[in-house]
């Protein structure tokens, strides 16, 4: 099924095609896929004066990375606390210094390499539940006091609803170190970054197998690549090619539509430049773009495959949290696939002594995946702290396997979405 163009692929300047990969050829390191992880670890390969081929099944930028609702979170998909608990003081804190150091990696490279990504500052949290609303103000409380992050800030009724226009929000906090930006134009920007630093990419070529050696082997159906190293950067979308990451990652369907320009009528839908997240567990996410549409993500599919009718799905989001937009039409709607793991922490892992993978960010990769994608490009030059922090973050596989997981994940996701409306 050919896929709607995004408001991403209308508004950003296209890189040329790559070729397919087209014989046989030698590399330090072998990435598989080229989004955020496999882009940034090519760009930090580069840096270090690796020799760098990067696969690409699709096109650069065409998963998750290029399609997604731009919006960058501090830290890990869960909580300070829940990290502390699980984890400890100690590496809790590495992880908080990891989320951090990945929205300082962006902003650098946005400097450094000239990327015109439309990056804004601030990210609000906005409570659907006028009991989750405590919680939220402790958290910040917690977050100033513990970690000393003075960005963050409380949101009482009022305050949420001065910045977003809906009924639906009763409180949340306000986090300016968050932000967001446009997610194709930042990949195609570490892709001309890469490629400026002599990395090689070619599009339509799917790895297919990797057969170890003296040097591992990257199998595909036009040519192979030996190389030293090999990082698997495919996230959700690399069915078949690692069946421990198969069984670990889930992919689910998230769509996302953009209206016109709104002028004047945005401020009574949002009033706010920032980005907004709210706490449901099938989370609605939105925020202006650079040239005053509305950009709103939410409706999850677990069909396991992009949705035939995004515009209908992540309608009936839209306007259960903002009624007045009823009339409005989309000019842009299409669906992404989240790779979900079941602890929603990444997987970060050594498949073997000279295979490293990184994916299942869980939807939160805008800051996180560039940046894991720089710590396995570490690794391989033998520093090693973060990725030991990171690849200790439990993955269990999901229940059922492969074959089963997704009816019985689908039956979990339907009661936690049906608790949100209750
Ligand atoms: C709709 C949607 C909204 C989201 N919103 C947000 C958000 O607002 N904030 C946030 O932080 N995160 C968000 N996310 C999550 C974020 O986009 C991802 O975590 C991140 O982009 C993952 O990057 P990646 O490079 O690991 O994977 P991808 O971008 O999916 O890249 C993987 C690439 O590998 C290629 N590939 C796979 N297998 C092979 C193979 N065998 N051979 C060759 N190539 C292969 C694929 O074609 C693909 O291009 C969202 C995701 C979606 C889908």
């Amino acid at each position: 099924m050919s896929q709607p163009q995004t408001y991403y692929e209308a508004t950003a300047e296209p890189l040329a095609e790559f070729p397919p990969l087209d014989g046989d050829r030698r590399a330090d390191v072998c990435i598989i896929g080229a989004g955020f992880t496999g882009l940034s670890s090519a760009l930090s390969l580069v840096e270090r004066g690796y020799s760098v081929v990067v696969l690409e099944q699709d096109r650069v930028g065409s998963g998750a990375s290029g399609r997604n609702g731009g919006q960058i979170h501090s830290g890990m998909r869960r909580d300070q606390m829940h990290l502390e608990q699980q984890f400890g003081r100690s590496d809790a804190w590495l992880l908080w210094e990891i989320g951090q150091a990945a929205i300082a990696q962006i902003d650098e490279r946005i400097a450094r390499y000239g990327i015109d990504c439309e990056r804004r500052s601030g990210l609000v949290y906005a409570d659907h539940k006028p009991r989750y609303v405590a919680d939220t103000h402790r958290y910040v409380r917690y977050l100033r006091d513990k970690y000393s992050y003075g960005k963050v800030e409380a949101l009482d009724r009022d305050g949420i609803r001065a910045l977003v226009r809906s009924e639906d929000y009763h409180g949340g906090m306000i986090d300016r170190g968050g932000g967001h930006l446009h997610p194709l134009k930042y990949a195609l920007g570490l892709a001309r970054a890469a490629v400026a630093g002599g990395a090689r990419i070619f599009e339509g070529t799917r790895a297919e197998a990797l057969i170890d050696g003296a040097r591992t082997r990257v199998v595909t159906k036009t040519g192979t690549i030996a190389a030293d190293w090999v990082i698997i950067a495919g996230d959700s979308l690399m069915k078949g090619l690692l069946p421990e990451a198969d069984a670990r990652i889930l992919p689910i369907a998230s769509t996302i539509g953009v209206t016109a320009p709104l002028g004047e009528r945005m401020k009574d839908i949002l009033n706010t430049p920032m980005a907004v997240a709210d706490s449901r567990f099938v989370v609605n996410y939105f925020r202006p773009t650079a040239d005053g549409r509305l950009l709103f993500g939410g409706g999850e599919s677990y069909a396991n495959s992009y949705v035939a009718d995004p515009a209908n799905l992540v309608r009936r989001a839209m306007t259960a949290v903002f009624p007045q937009t009823a009339g409005i039409p989309f000019e842009f709607a299409w669906s992404g696939i989240v790779g979900v793991t079941p602890t929603r922490l990444p997987m970060i892992r050594r498949v073997k002594s000279n295979v490293l993978l990184a994916a299942g960010y869980s939807g939160q990769g805008v800051a996180l995946a560039p940046f894991a994608g720089s710590v396995l490009a570490e690794a391989v030059a033998g520093t090693m702290e973060r990725f030991d922090v990171l690849s200790r973050l439990p993955v269990p596989s999901f229940p059922g396997g492969v074959m089963f997981r997704h009816p019985l994940m689908v039956v979990a996701m339907l009661w936690y979405a049906l608790r949100d409306r209750l």
